[in-house]
């Protein structure tokens, strides 16, 4: 009996305390889910460039402004990150980055770090001693021009497969280049593939060869597909388990929104699942393999997907690649490489293919955005855009088309972006990792003309995107960062920067990985900026990156990331 009165008891003060709290709650509409307070907090919002806090609700940003509030939106159930003097700007939008090859490139031989060949066959031999013979040893990475000594020989600028292949006589080894311009094979992988002094390569490609005319294991651009052909492809557990790696690795660097630089159909089915399944947690905004015409031309009938699942997935840009890259002398150049005075690299497609695109994605409602390196791309893909835009006016009134990478620019062509409103989407960390030896492909007079030239591309107007091409380079926003607003590499070289004045300002480097960000993807009315109305997303450093000292740039960590209101990674556990 008296158990039974306890028990009614308790539940009529449970009943009273839940009522009273129903009422509160319900009076409290104010209540946020989250508030952020006590740190310095940069907007990007021109008429309030910084706050105190925000407020948010539902994953939406309900208040920005001093703290004088906060008591009116902090209820019982409102979440209080302490930011202890910390930096928040908006949420870090990489406009350029390869999700499943950065979760690919995680579970592969890492090479991007060897200091030169010898180290590079080392690291193959140990891996040989634990793979079963007969399987493929698969890595990516490394960079010929990066080694010290230098490999030796040399043919045609690359190292030669004889001593790799004398440590792997089992195992067909395929290991590519840090651009993905290039691939490296072994004799073994050349068996297989049936390569033989005969065979010629695909087109808009090569195979690299010495002086009898023997293959010295070096395939160019399309030449790799020689090779990759006959490396058994991913099974889904392992494309499953790469996602959720470059997942976790983009969010652990502060990025909550991912421009996904090419996807086939069975990547964009794969992101469709995970969107399902509650597991795709940075926002995803997908540019269409346009290699793959059938795919392409359904997307095209079907048109654009647009914020799927509160945000997280969009697909609406197709992409296609006009050329190679400098590494593997595969860009395009109007005029020979200064270090191979026979050659200008070369279209990788017909460029018909790119105005055909260009054309459909317009009256289709999808962004063109095109890979274009040497000058020679970027004018013949300009050109082909123009084409475009002036056959269909009325479709190209806001059509935000990209040049992706728009890396080496004829100064003629530098006011042609914002002429006609191209979005030069680029990488500042290219410059630091590649300016040190680009300047022998391209001369002294061509790099100061037109090479990584954000500011001349600012100055003339044009809306210039950041990003860091990963895994081609780490998808690290404050290496991203420094290398933008010090134009210097990763070791602090040279100590004024590489063509000091086209450094950026760090408010436009914030400005190109926020705002701009947004604007490359039609989405500045939904991120980029701190706002009353936007959804909830921000980066949280642990020092103030518009403040500290340059030298100490490198130093700072991402403390969280936050994506519609939800801390999606923090460093440490509070
Ligand atoms: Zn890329």
């Amino acid at each position: 009996m008296k158990k039974t009165q306890t028990i009614f008891c308790f539940l009529v003060s449970f009943l009273l305390i839940s009522g009273i709290q129903l009422a509160f709650a319900g009076e409290s509409e104010e209540d946020a889910d989250l508030v952020i307070l006590n740190g310095t907090i940069y907007t990007m919002n021109r008429n309030q460039p910084t706050a105190e806090m925000i407020a948010v609700r539902d994953g939406r940003i309900v208040y920005v402004g001093d703290d004088a509030s906060k008591e009116t939106w902090i209820g019982e159930s409102t979440r209080v990150l302490d930011l202890k003097g910390r930096t928040l700007t908006p949420g870090l939008i990489d406009s350029h980055a390869h999700l499943l090859a950065l979760g690919r490139a995680k579970m592969k031989l890492d090479l991007s770090r060897v200091g030169n060949y010898e180290e590079l066959v080392r690291m193959v031999e140990m891996k040989i001693r634990e793979t079963p013979p007969g399987e493929w040893i698969i890595g990516r990475g490394w960079h010929q021009s990066k080694w010290d000594p230098p490999a030796a020989p040399l043919v045609k600028g690359f190292q030669t497969h004889w001593a790799l292949s004398k440590v792997s006589p089992d195992n067909p080894v395929f290991l590519t280049h840090a651009s993905g311009h290039a691939g490296f094979a072994n004799a073994r992988a050349m068996e297989i593939a049936g390569i033989s002094d005969r065979t010629r390569s695909e087109a808009g490609g090569e195979i690299i060869r010495d002086s009898d005319g023997n293959p010295t294991g070096i395939f160019t651009e399309n030449g790799q597909e020689l090779i990759r052909r006959h490396i058994p492809g991913g099974s889904e557990a392992q494309n499953r388990r790469a996602l959720e790696l470059a997942i976790q690795e983009s969010l652990k660097n502060g990025i909550t929104s991912f421009r996904d630089a090419s996807s086939d159909g069975d990547a964009i089915a794969l992101y469709r699942d995970f969107l399902e399944e509650g597991k795709l947690k940075i926002r995803l905004w997908v540019m269409i393999n346009g290699h793959d015409e059938k795919l392409v031309e359904q997307w095209f009938s079907r048109g654009p997907e647009i914020g799927s699942g509160d945000h997280f997935l969009t697909i609406r840009a197709v992409k296609l690649f006009a050329d190679g890259a400098l590494g593997s002398r595969g860009a395009w150049l109007l005029e020979p490489y200064s270090d191979r005075p026979d050659h200008t690299g070369h279209a990788t497609i017909d460029m018909d293919r790119v105005y055909e695109v260009s054309s459909k994605a317009l009256l289709s409602g999808f962004q063109a955005c095109m890979h274009a390196i040497g000058d020679r791309a970027n004018r013949e893909v300009l050109d082909r855009f123009e084409k475009a835009f002036n056959q269909h006016p009325r479709a190209a009134e806001d059509h935000r088309f990209r040049i992706e990478h728009a890396q080496h620019v004829s100064a003629e062509d530098i006011p042609r972006f914002s002429q006609h409103g191209v979005i030069a989407s680029m990488q500042g960390i290219h410059l630091s990792s590649d300016r040190p030896w680009a300047i022998d492909r391209l001369g002294a007079a061509r790099i100061q003309e037109g090479a990584y030239v954000w500011q001349k591309l600012l100055e003339s107007g044009a809306v210039v995107v950041n990003g860091t091409d990963a895994p081609v380079e780490p998808i690290d926003p404050i290496e991203n960062f420094y290398a933008t607003v010090t134009r210097r590499t990763l070791k602090g070289e040279p100590p004024g920067g590489f063509e000091p004045d086209q450094k950026m300002t760090r408010y436009q480097a914030l400005h190109s990985y926020t705002l701009a960000g947004a604007y490359a993807g039609f989405e500045e009315d939904l991120k980029g900026s701190i706002e009353v109305g936007k959804l909830a997303d921000f980066t949280v450093f642990s020092q103030d990156i518009m403040q500290v000292p340059e030298d100490q740039i490198l130093d700072t960590e991402v403390e969280y990331t936050i994506i519609g209101g939800e801390i999606a990674y923090a460093r440490r556990q509070e």
